[in-house]
């Protein structure tokens, strides 16, 4: 790959392709039928597909940058670097490669950078069998601002073409946003919401937004995907339960999208290498400014103060 295209732009070049083998990794053990569930924390499974496709998407990554800090969700009991060469991808998305490099993110070197990886998010979702819920999300930050990101919808069905299953999702600050056709929002106030981690806070957030229709569906990647394709306008999640690895790369998206994610403060999350793991102060997304703050102001005090003060 020629060293003349921008360091930024042949990361998430490298992480298109290699997000695309994790996918694969993901459908194979699916398919083999051995999951392997470990239970991490109440409520917060880790499968064989989760450990394997971090392990490829490290290693790849590492690989080829050696200086940049790669954070993922696993603890993998074994060796991180041992992988087989066959889940080693070097490869590069010939279409990424051609981007233009932001002007903010021209002179960057790898060590200004962190990588936050979710090799398999919407677990829940792929031990019940919700499959198109699951998604690989590697996000890019720079500075502790997510400013690129890719999320793989590894069972994702392309019309037309019965042979090529999952698609790949990016988005470049400044630059834009690809793999997909973007949609308006719907008419109506329709929210997007957990499936499978609720309780009574996050329920109270969701009934004070006066919506038409709450879209309860699986994983951080995949709500922030029924926002950029037209189905839903806000993600509302008034819990401690995320992490960065679920809201870099979607957060990296929507922003070249023209949307906005905070937590329910309206606070941005940072991404250095220190911050602490837990979105402890929630999820709140949205289309556009107006909605997010339409969202933001509709949260009542009493339920924000409690989120900060857990
Ligand atoms: P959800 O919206 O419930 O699908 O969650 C989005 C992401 O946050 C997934 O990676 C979940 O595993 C994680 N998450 C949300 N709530 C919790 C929780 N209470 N415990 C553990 N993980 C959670
Ligand atoms: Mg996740
Ligand atoms: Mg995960």
């Amino acid at each position: 790959m020629s060293t003349s295209v921008p360091l930024i732009v042949r990361l998430l070049a490298s992480s298109v392709s290699v997000a695309g083998r994790a996918g694969k990794i993901v459908r194979d053990v699916m398919s083999k039928g051995e999951l392997g569930i470990v239970e991490k924390a109440k409520d917060d499974y880790q499968t064989e597909a989760d450990r394997s496709a971090q392990r490829c998407i490290i290693a790849s990554l590492s690989a080829q940058y050696p200086k940049i800090n790669i954070i993922g969700e696993e603890d993998n009991p074994d060796n991180e670097g041992d992988v087989c060469s066959d889940w080693l991808t070097i490869d590069a998305d010939k279409e990424v490669l051609r981007l233009e490099c932001p002007s903010e993110l021209q002179g960057i070197k790898e060590e200004d950078i962190v990588v936050w990886v979710d090799p398999l998010d919407g677990t829940s979702e792929y031990t019940q069998g919700f499959l198109e819920h699951v998604t690989v999300l590697i996000g890019i930050s720079v500075n502790e601002k997510p400013v690129a990101g890719v999320i793989h919808q590894p069972y994702y069905k392309n019309v037309g073409s019965e042979n090529k299953t999952g698609r790949t999702i990016w988005g470049l600050q400044e630059i834009g946003v690809g793999g997909f056709t973007p949609a308006p929002p719907p008419n109506s106030l329709i929210i997007t919401t957990t499936r499978s981690h609720s309780n009574p806070v996050v329920e109270k957030a969701l009934q004070v937004m006066n919506a038409s229709q709450i879209l309860r569906v699986g994983g951080a990647g995949f709500k922030v995907l029924q926002l950029l394709e037209g189905k839903a306008s806000v993600y509302v999640f008034a819990s401690p339960g995320c992490k960065k690895w679920d809201t870099c790369a979607p957060e990296a998206i929507l922003s070249a999208a023209g949307g906005k994610l905070t937590d329910i403060l309206g606070h941005n999350y940072k991404y250095g290498a220190t911050e602490s793991r837990p979105n402890k102060t929630g999820v709140l997304a949205a289309v556009n400014a107006d909605l997010h703050n339409y969202a933001l102001n509709r949260i009542p005090q009493e339920l924000k103060d409690k989120l900060a003060n857990k």
